[in-house]
């Protein structure tokens, strides 16, 4: 097996290393130096950075689509382009996301990203996103309410048929129906049970928390308005050190001023940046068929073309990180941080992957000085930008 050597400035859990090598072996990361001495080892391919950041890959556990394609289509091949657009943003791991819809469309998009996970793509299906159609009408967001219902015995049967072993994150509005009273079985099915698209009073989310919900979708979208004697569910997530929270840093979604509220209250390492990314990521503005529904793209925004409600949005997970420095002005390796290990560990898969350590996944997103992506690895091989005849 070829070992690789990666040069640059190498950024750690906890510091960055100047002009430092990574050596890549079998797929994993076999050794990481300080020295700026290259060491011998005759046959290993030396792939040199010096000057750019070498991170590790970025992972997106909320992500619906990209370059015109989108997860509940429920087809491979538009999950393979997918794929291929999360490596040119830096990111190894993602999500796909459903949206709420009919439980057999939720179905087919599950068996789609089943097959797509067992492919060899660019970037990892690591596991998938359920989005609804559990959530709160009240807070709907731009999902579609025709569909949107309260958990039934048979739905959870179904999905955990569905699912198998695929690694399963769900975004639920405890406080609708009898939802909250499957936290446990989501939970004891391995599931990672996250609240959002919810009108939870304070009370409801940490009920939702004591019963096993240890993560808070896109915190501040769709969630009931923050109040100083009601702080609704947004308190009880800033509360807890247990909960995990997603954040769109766009800066449409959520103002900067509430970006830091978040990082600072809850710290990196409770904090997942996500893109909530539509089909429309990547491709110029204009009028798109979303579902049953339209979507207008004009500069950064996504409206829906009918009520002009916010609807995902069109960020690269790089650039999502690069405003995050800007507005908290945190070291790099705190904010890459919160679009890597902790997204990893927000899923349980921090010991695999999310970090540069020794012995992990050897996924590498190579960055410029203004966080644009120079290449990203996969497994020790390169996978973006992808070589010419290939
Ligand atoms: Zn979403």
């Amino acid at each position: 097996m070829t070992e690789l050597i990666i040069r640059g400035n190498l950024i750690l859990p906890d510091r960055v290393i100047e002009n430092g090598w990574l050596l890549l072996k079998a797929g994993l990361v076999e050794e990481i130096r300080e020295a700026s001495q290259v060491p011998d080892r005759p046959g290993a391919e030396v792939h040199d950075y010096r000057g750019h950041w070498v991170s590790p890959g970025l992972v997106d556990v909320h992500l619906h689509g990209a370059l015109g394609e989108e997860v509940m289509d429920g087809r491979v091949d538009g999950l393979r382009k997918i794929a291929a657009h999360q490596a040119a943003c830096g990111v190894t791991a993602f999500f796909p996301t459903t949206l709420t819809a009919p439980l057999e469309t939720v179905i087919r998009a599950i068996e789609a990203v089943k097959e797509a996970a067992s492919l060899d793509l660019p970037s990892t299906i690591a596991g998938i996103h359920l989005e609804g159609p559990y959530v709160s009408l009240k807070r709907k967001g731009a999902q579609d309410p025709k569909y949107v219902r309260e958990i039934q015995p048979d739905d959870l049967r179904t999905l955990i048929a569905a699912l198998g072993p695929l690694k399963t994150l769900i975004t639920i509005a405890p406080e609708a129906g009898q939802n909250l009273d499957y936290i446990p079985r989501m939970v004891e099915a391995g599931w990672t049970v996250s609240i959002g698209h919810s009108d939870a009073t304070y009370d409801e989310a940490n009920r939702a928390i004591a019963a096993g919900a240890n993560h808070a979708t896109h915190l501040f979208n769709a969630w009931r308005e923050f109040h100083h004697r009601e702080p609704g569910g947004l308190g009880a997530v800033l509360d807890s050190d247990r909960v995990f929270a997603e954040l769109i840093t766009d800066g449409i979604h959520v103002h900067p001023s509430f970006v830091r509220l978040a990082v600072f209250r809850k710290s990196p390492d409770r904090i997942c940046l996500v893109t909530d990314s539509l089909k429309a990521a990547g491709l110029p503005d204009g009028v798109y068929d979303w579902g049953d529904l339209q979507i207008v793209l004009k500069g950064a925004e996504v409206r829906l073309k009918d009520s002009g409600v916010l609807a995902g949005s069109v960020l690269h997970l790089n650039h999502g990180v690069r405003n995050v420095l800007k507005w908290t002005g945190l070291s790099l390796p705190q904010v890459i941080r919160m679009a890597s290990l902790t997204p990893a560990e927000s899923v349980g898969f921090d010991r695999v992957m999310g970090s540069l350590e020794r012995g992990k996944i050897a996924n590498v997103a190579v960055f410029d000085s203004n966080l644009e992506t120079v290449a990203t690895y996969l497994k020790g091989k390169k996978v973006f930008p992808e070589r010419e005849g290939e």
